[in-house]
């Protein structure tokens, strides 16, 4: 396992900390609460929080409730329950609404200084100002860029008091047009939002709404945010931020930029999203094959193993592109190592071993750590083997159960031959095969998995990708003629051998990660199904898994190339 304050160590985070060493470093993590977080904000959450506890400080998670056109209070909960479940704990919970009436005696100020106007532009002619479609003519400034501070004061204060429609009045900052910077052209500090919705905090008391340029700067220096890191879109917006620390506060936070996480074969944007939910292509935000991370929690993927990714990756300045495969293939590396293997079928058929003595046989949770114990599974003359094992005729390149062939049954003592089968006549399908065992004899070449008479049946839920390309909005017609339409495959059937209830009585699995994350006993039920895939007890999340209905999510296959 990848040691997960290797980033802070080493590379662009230890620069930004060389750049000011703080005794009492303070970050924040700042979500819009206008939907569910995803992949890409784990690295957000991990940065924020890493950062701050690997140097002994404390991060703040401020929701950053500005809009309200698309703000909701349900994502609150789910943002608090993810860090939570990430295993970090916020110092504060602190709301940009909160300092609302302070932002708006800033601007004021701002004004007063001369620094800021009210406008009244359409977009067409702002974008002319700004050097118009090619950006390549002289920039200028409009004529109510050199109104009186007065005048500026009595129309801002008009503004608050509802006396402009929408649209037709903004307050600007008077920045410097001449700077090569378009973050310093006379942006936004506030403005009259189109749809006038009441905020869910404020409700109607505020007409005008600061902009993300205005209130994310000046919320830092309110809650003394030592390091704001963000990502390397705010670039070119260090100079405004910058710029209006400066004029109106006394404690100046340093903004720092980092490269996003993105993900192959998937979306993650929450405009995207939405359609594949109203079109029912998915469940809901949490679907297991979406990539927010209550879908990656609902699928089963440990908290750690997701911050054991992000600190893989590094951190650097540069846009961070990575295939699923690989996001994947980390998550089966962690559960490798740290959870328990039982045996399951998939699907069920009956194997009656003619000559079997009952017996109990002791089996090791784990060849590779004894550490995690032994359970015990009963050898009946009944056993269930799956499906997919036995062929009704053979054939040389075939290894598994055929009549008069010879396989290994994992962890019994000797290998079995069928000897005959039995179908249903009216569906063709095999119910029964025969076997007798063979105690003499060449070690056979391939061990399939059982599952004793009389074992808890469970229905198994297997999600592979849910889009066929790589690229599914480069797909031809986009996204939504991308979608793989078998992505959810559904085993109602299965069996587990009755290890499964020691190995639900003693999670968490993996064992550390109990203590280390906000997950709960009943939250952390993993094993892995030898020879089919990593599995997730689903009880805590979907909501027809029961005591008596187990459901379990595979986590991830066993290879890559069993899907994505
Ligand atoms: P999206 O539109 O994809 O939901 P966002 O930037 O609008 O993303 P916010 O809720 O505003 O989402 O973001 C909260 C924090 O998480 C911000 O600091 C943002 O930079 C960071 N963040 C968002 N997406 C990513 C990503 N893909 N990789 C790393 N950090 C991210
Ligand atoms: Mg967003
Ligand atoms: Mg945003």
């Amino acid at each position: 396992v990848a040691d997960p304050d290797a980033i802070f160590k080493q590379g662009f985070l230890a620069q930004v900390y060389e750049q000011r060493p703080s005794k009492n470093v303070v970050t924040r993590f700042p979500p819009e609460p206008n939907g569910y977080l995803h992949l890409g904000h784990s690295k957000a959450i991990a940065i924020n929080f890493g950062f701050a506890r690997h140097h002994g400080g404390t991060t703040i998670l401020r929701f950053d409730d500005t809009n309200p056109d698309v703000e909701k209070e349900e994502y609150f909960v789910a943002i608090q329950e993810t860090i939570r479940w990430l295993g970090f704990t916020p110092s504060e919970i602190t709301y940009a609404s909160d300092n609302f009436q302070r932002l708006y005696d800033l601007a004021e100020e701002l004004i007063k200084q001369g620094n800021a106007y009210v406008c009244h532009c359409d977009e067409a002619e702002t974008k002319r100002q700004r050097g118009g479609d090619k950006g390549s003519s002289p920039r200028y400034r409009c004529a109510d860029a050199s109104q009186d501070v007065e005048a500026n004061l009595h129309k801002f204060r008009d503004m608050r008091d509802g006396k402009y429609a929408p649209t037709t009045a903004w307050l600007r900052m008077k920045q410097d047009v001449e700077n090569p910077n378009p973050q310093m052209w006379d942006i936004a500090a506030y403005r009259i939002p189109q749809d006038q919705r009441p905020h869910f905090r404020t409700g109607t008391k505020w007409r005008i709404y600061p902009t993300y340029d205005f209130a994310h700067c000046l919320c830092d220096s309110f809650e003394g945010i030592t390091h704001s890191l963000c990502t390397t879109e705010f670039l070119m917006s260090r100079d405004s931020y910058e710029w209006l620390t400066q004029r109106l506060v006394e404690f100046q936070p340093m903004q720092r930029e980092y490269g996003r996480l993105n993900l192959t074969g998937t979306i993650l944007s929450k405009r995207e999203i939405q359609p594949l939910i109203e079109k029912k292509m998915v469940q809901g935000w949490d679907d297991p094959r979406l990539f927010t991370l209550k879908a990656i929690q609902r699928r089963g993927v440990p908290p750690g193993a997701l911050l054991s990714f992000v600190s893989e990756l590094g951190v650097t300045t540069a846009k961070t592109f990575v295939d699923n495969k690989r996001f994947q293939q980390t998550v089966r590396q962690y559960l490798e190592r740290t959870v328990p293997r039982l045996m399951l079928v998939l699907d069920p058929v009956s194997l009656i071993i003619e000559d079997a003595e009952e017996e109990e046989l002791d089996i090791l949770f784990s060849p590779k750590d004894s550490k995690m114990g032994s359970h015990k599974v009963r050898l009946t003359k009944r056993v269930y083997i799956d499906r997919s094992d036995f062929r009704e005729i053979d054939s040389k390149d075939y290894f598994r159960l055929a009549p008069g062939k010879t396989v290994g049954l994992l962890h019994m003592p000797y290998p079995v031959k069928a000897v005959s089968f039995e179908k249903d006549e009216a569906t063709g399908a095999v119910v029964e095969i025969k076997c007798t065992s063979v105690k003499e004899g060449k070690k056979p070449k391939t061990y399939i998995q059982w599952v004793p008479e009389g074992s808890p049946t469970a229905e198994a839920r297997i999600h592979t990708a849910l889009f066929k390309s790589d690229q599914p909005k480069s797909a031809p017609g986009g996204f939504m003629n991308d979608i793989n339409l078998n992505s959810e495959t559904i085993w109602p059937n299965a069996m587990v051998e009755s290890g499964f209830y020691e190995v639900r009585r003693r999670a968490p699995w993996p064992k550390a990660e109990g203590e280390k994350t906000g997950e709960v006993g009943p939250e952390s039920v993993r094993f892995q199904a030898m020879r089919v895939a990593y599995f997730f007890l689903a009880q805590a999340l979907d909501s027809d898994c029961t005591d008596d209905h187990i459901v379990l999510n595979q986590i991830v296959p066993l290879k890559e190339d069993l899907g994505k």
